[in-house]
């Protein structure tokens, strides 16, 4: 299970904040940035801002000299609220509006991220010699919450589209891919970076020398399994780029979200009921008042499992369907695989869900059914 820090214990019980919150432990998050940094010295890390945004986050980050991986302008803005500095900020989305790409030149930014031949031309017309990485579809395999198909070119033709870049004065730095996100097998970007190495070649074959790999997110979140270290992903990966690149070794950076923020976050919540559908139903349904709405939209289709505690563990435990408070039925967190529960549960108890640092409050509506938006503390 992720850590349930005595910070955030003592937070909440000195607190007491009303109804559903977030609270992010940042000793947990600078813990985690310095095992990345420490794991792979030569890897350069950019945040993906989108995991969580939280100002205090941001600011903790730019401090132990972490750069930022943005999607838009306005993330952009973010990162450099916190304090980071253009050449430390990379626009990965390759989905970009021609005049957002304009403005991030303009704020000074000069690495960009693309998939095909369109937007190398966007970038070209508004961001002349900036550096462009091509990114490569990956089939996401063993991700709990893949990122196939929509981002990336096949490999087969990410040299003609960094060929267009380079006829068109942008600088062809290099390629990028992104494995999937909680990923748990750290083997994962072999096959990757196997395709990144034949792109350098081919690329060195049209006397273009690309420099750079971007390894992407995917490290995972400890929800309730087990996961594998920073290290063993560290390792894995080391030994996929010398197996690959051999002594040529390309510039690497990585892009964590999930594996920077996850384990830092808390969510506290509170049942809301607890009924049977008939007097023989053998699964009980227990509603709380956060639900996919309310910050745990990544447990659609079942997808992210989230350990949740509540002051009865160690009472008798049995299967419910888990479901929000709100009126919409697809609003129902745990139901094709139920989830068990202490049988002594009962309404108005109070709920811990962990490891909810990354992808919570930004994926919460802004008042559906009049719920506020998820508050947070970073503390
Ligand atoms: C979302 C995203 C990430 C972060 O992925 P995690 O699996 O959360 O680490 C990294 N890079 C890009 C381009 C992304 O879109």
């Amino acid at each position: 299970m992720p850590p349930m820090t005595a910070r955030i214990r003592e937070f909440l019980r000195d607190r007491r904040p009303e109804g559903p919150c977030l609270v992010v432990d940042l000793d947990v998050v600078r813990r985690k940035y310095l095992s990345f940094a420490r794991t792979m010295p030569d890897t350069r890390i950019f945040y993906a801002v989108k995991a969580n945004p939280a100002p205090e986050i941001l600011k903790a980050l730019a401090e132990l000299g972490s750069c930022f991986d943005t999607a838009s302008v306005a993330e952009m803005q973010m990162a450099f609220a916190a304090g980071a500095t253009a050449d430390r900020i990379s626009f990965g989305n390759t989905i970009k509006k021609e005049r957002d790409i304009a403005t991030a030149y303009a704020m000074g930014v000069r690495l960009y991220a693309v998939d095909c031949e369109a937007e190398v031309e966007k970038i070209a017309r508004v961001a002349p010699g900036s550096k462009v990485f091509c990114r490569i579809l990956s089939d996401g395999a063993d991700a709990e919450w893949p990122l196939s198909r929509k981002f990336g070119c096949d490999p087969e033709m990410a040299p003609s589209v960094l060929e267009h870049a380079h006829r068109l004065g942008l600088e062809a730095y290099g390629v990028s891919f992104h494995v999937g996100s909680q990923q748990r097998n750290t083997k994962a970007w072999d096959a990757a970076l196997a395709a990144a190495a034949g792109i350098f070649r081919e690329m060195a074959e049209r006397g273009i020398r690309l420099k750079m790999v971007n390894l992407g997110g995917g490290f995972p979140t400890k929800y309730l399994n087990e996961v594998p270290s920073v290290e063993a992903y560290g390792q894995a990966i080391t030994d996929s780029i010398l197996a690959h690149f051999g002594n040529d070794l390309p510039e690497t950076i990585i892009e964590p979200g999930r594996g920077m923020v996850g384990e830092a976050g808390v969510i506290k919540a509170e049942v809301v009921l607890i009924s049977k559908k008939s007097a023989d139903d053998q699964v009980r349904w227990v509603y709380l008042d956060i639900g996919k709405f309310g910050g745990l939209a990544e447990t659609m289709d079942e997808a992210i499992r989230y350990p949740i505690l509540t002051e009865r563990d160690g009472d008798a435990m049995e299967p419910c369907i888990i479901a929000g408070p709100t009126c919409d039925s697809v609003d129902v967190l745990y139901e094709k695989t139920p989830y068990a529960l202490p049988i002594s549960l009962e309404i108005g108890d109070e709920v811990l869900i962990t490891g909810t640092g990354a992808y919570t409050t930004t994926y919460s509506a802004v008042a559906f059914n009049g719920f506020d938006p998820l508050k947070a503390y970073v503390i």
